[in-house]
């Protein structure tokens, strides 16, 4: 009786508690830290106020409410996500329809397509949830990288500048897919380097890079707006 009295006790107050609880509790949002430019996309994301943390275990995934995959090397994450045990249970996440921002290296980890181009891309598979073809490292090589200030509907204040380092292009848009941003000038003239898909995010070039953290509040705004944006 006393015992129960107790229980009866706590469980009114962890509902008194409730309504607080919830609205100050920051969305939990996963970086994969296999390789790459994770602590960059941990600072962004912290500065836009929420709980980012590193994501190395395929159970650290059940305490996210979305992830972050960031730039980096396509083909070593694909390889080290095998052997960490992440890779099947990453392709689950995405299968469920659960939030991902994927910058450069990302981008092309949430393709469901790649082109090969005429240069051997060298990677064969994906973890996919985007509707997109992309080419890895399209507009040439390390030295050919660049910046470029981009135009991406839905993001308020301006032009975005956007880093753009051995990164892919969008080589063709599926039906699924809505293209935030497109280069205008040089050689990826035409070509999409921004895409949206419910709540999947995707980009060419690197937003953790610039100090400008709008594309990240996006994403964090698609997560907790249950993908209205
Ligand atoms: N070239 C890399 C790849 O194909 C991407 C580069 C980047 O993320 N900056 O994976």
């Amino acid at each position: 009786m006393r015992r129960l009295r107790i229980a009866l006790r706590a469980s009114r107050r962890l509902l008194e508690l409730r309504p607080l609880s919830t609205s100050t509790l920051a969305t939990r949002v996963g970086v994969l830290a296999l390789q790459g430019d994770v602590r960059e996309h941990l600072a962004a994301l912290r500065s836009v106020g929420a709980d980012a943390r590193p994501i190395r275990r395929a159970t650290e995934l059940d305490d996210i409410d979305g992830i972050v995959l960031p730039g980096g090397e396509s083909t070593t994450m694909i390889k080290l996500a095998r052997e960490f045990g992440l890779l099947e249970p990453l392709r689950a996440h995405l299968a469920a329809g659960r939030p991902a921002f994927g910058s450069c290296a990302g981008m092309i980890l949430l393709a469901d397509r790649l082109d090969g181009g005429p240069v051997r891309s060298g990677l064969t598979e994906t973890l996919g949830g985007v509707d997109i073809t992309v080419r890895r490292n399209a507009f040439g090589r390390q030295v050919d990288s660049f910046e470029q200030d981009i135009d991406i509907a839905g993001i308020p204040g301006g032009s975005f500048h956007a880093i753009f380092i051995r990164a892919p292009w969008v080589q063709s848009v599926g039906p699924q897919a809505t293209v935030l941003a497109t280069l205008r000038t040089g050689r990826g003239a035409g070509h999409a380097v921004a895409v949206r898909q419910g709540r999947l995010l995707a980009t060419s070039f690197h937003p953790e890079m610039t100090g400008d953290t709008r594309l990240h509040s996006l994403f964090v705004s698609m997560i907790t707006n249950d993908g209205r944006g």
